[in-house]
């Protein structure tokens, strides 16, 4: 039975919720959502700005109503949790921890936790966001999260991290879990930090519940590819734009920034595709040789040298900021966020740019690198392959059963290929860059979801 004012008896709400605005959608809207109050749009190195100026333009072009763009652009739940820990020396410390729920409407929430000393709320609230884009557009049922604790690790030892990791788990029991929100690795957290928090969710409900972390050990329920997952999608992403713009692997050659995870694996993964990779680099500096970089002697360099290429002599040394500007057909940036700015993207001569790390690239930079003709994958299509073989895991584990790294890897590049598709169709549909076709595939099936679900109330 419907009342007066469009709702049921059980509160369900019943008008149409339309995600469409019948009026032109006003970016003084966003404004207010952002700020509560108008303020100018422009640049800012606040990463929550950043992810709402690219929401806010693809919302603009879909015409998004006004009340889900302003529903999309606040984290469903913000939890701050204070963190004691028993230090060595018997000093008692505490430290801020964060999880932050953006958005829960395709399926539980996803994300990594980062332990840094200048982790804030902004950052998280930004990436948790993040999270529920990258999810939508690869077609993965999780909705987004991120967490981070405010700490220095490199000053802490294991048992520290231990306890700190135990005690950020145990305060947020009510949070996680296999079918509410599951956490990950991210920045200086690993395999080990996960396999605590598995133990101590576990320790807590009674039983072991290895679906509860993703990016785990092996030995406890983690998936094969997991860990070469993000350069991979790099690499298939990569692959899907050239050949739409008729690049033959054999014919091109790439520079890519950050030797970590994601940049080391989507090199050699791109090099075992027929590109010459002239160029690599990492904290230490760039690597640059116009023959093509041994892209397996150089992984072999870093794992024998702390994870560092310094001192690598199979190639000359250029800076990071001269690698970026390099006469390449591919450039990947695998490092870090805000590299390409304002102030570089004009030099920029690469044709592709394929976004391994998370915000490389700024607002400001986008519209020059637009102006250029460069295609940009962005990072919410081109570094999803973590997320996608997460969910891989989550499902192996609640299944009780292993898949081979074969089957996770065909099942990946279908994904990744499927999500590329979709967003270069739309980019060509709206006549946007890739960056907004992204948010307007994602942006739709998040707000497609509300709307087939209705607002409870
Ligand atoms: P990592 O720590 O393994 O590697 C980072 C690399 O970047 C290192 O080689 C480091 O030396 C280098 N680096 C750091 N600062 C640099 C600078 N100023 N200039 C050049 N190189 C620099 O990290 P990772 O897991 O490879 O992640 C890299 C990026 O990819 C991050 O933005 C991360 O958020 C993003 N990402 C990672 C995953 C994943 O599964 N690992 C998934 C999605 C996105």
């Amino acid at each position: 039975m419907q009342n007066g004012n469009g709702r049921h008896g059980n509160g369900t709400f019943t008008a149409q919720l339309s995600i469409k605005s019948p009026m032109p959608f006003q970016r003084d809207v966003y404004r207010r959502a952002v700020y509560q109050e108008p303020a100018p749009l422009g640049h800012s190195d606040n990463p929550f700005q950043e992810m709402m100026e690219r929401f806010a333009e693809a919302a603009e072009i879909i015409a998004l109503d006004e009340g889900v763009f302003t529903y999309l652009s606040r984290p469903a739940r913000v939890h701050i949790t204070s963190v004691p820990v028993a230090m060595d020396d018997g000093s008692l410390k505490v430290f801020e921890g964060y999880r932050v729920i953006h958005n829960e409407v395709l399926g539980p929430s996803k994300g990594g936790v980062r332990f840094a000393p200048d982790v804030n709320l902004d950052e998280v609230k930004a990436l948790a966001a993040w999270m529920t884009w990258k999810c939508a557009v690869v077609g993965v049922p999780f909705g987004g999260a991120k967490g981070g604790i405010r700490c220095n690790p490199a000053e802490m030892s294991p048992g520290e991290l231990e306890r700190l990791t135990r005690r950020y788990t145990a305060n947020l029991m009510d949070v996680f879990g296999p079918d509410k929100d599951i956490p990950a690795p991210d920045m200086n957290t690993n395999e080990q930090i996960m396999a605590w928090l598995l133990d101590t969710y576990s320790m807590h409900v009674r039983r072991t519940e290895t679906a509860v972390v993703t990016g785990k050990p092996l030995a406890l329920g983690g998936s094969l590819g997991r860990k070469e997952a993000t350069g991979r999608g790099v690499m298939t992403t990569t692959l899907a734009a050239m050949e739409r713009l008729g690049m033959r692997p054999a014919d091109s050659t790439v520079a890519v920034q950050g030797f970590g995870n994601v940049g080391s694996i989507a090199a050699m993964l791109l090099h075992e595709q027929g590109c010459k990779i002239v160029a690599v680099s990492d904290v230490s500096g760039g690597y640059y040789n116009a023959n093509g970089i041994d892209i397996n002697a150089a992984m072999d360099y870093a794992a024998e040298h702390g994870r560092s290429l310094a001192g690598f002599d199979g190639a000359e040394e250029i800076t990071n900021e001269e690698l970026l500007e390099l006469e390449v057909d591919i450039l990947a940036p695998c490092a870090k966020e805000n590299q390409i700015t304002e102030h570089n993207a004009a030099n920029i001569k690469a044709k592709i740019i394929a976004e391994g790390a998370n915000g490389p690239t700024t607002t400001e930079a986008d519209k020059i690198l637009k102006d250029n003709g460069v295609l940009v994958i962005p990072d919410i299509l081109a570094n999803a392959g973590g997320v996608t073989v997460s969910y891989f895991e989550w499902v192996q584990n609640r299944h009780g059963y292993f898949w081979s790294m074969e089957r996770v890897n065909r099942r990946l590049d279908r994904m990744m290929r499927e999500g590329f598709d979709k967003v270069y169709d739309a980019g060509e549909k709206h006549d946007t860059p890739l960056r907004i076709a992204a948010y307007i595939i994602a942006i739709e099936k998040v707000a497609q979801a509300l709307k087939l679900r209705g607002i409870y109330a």
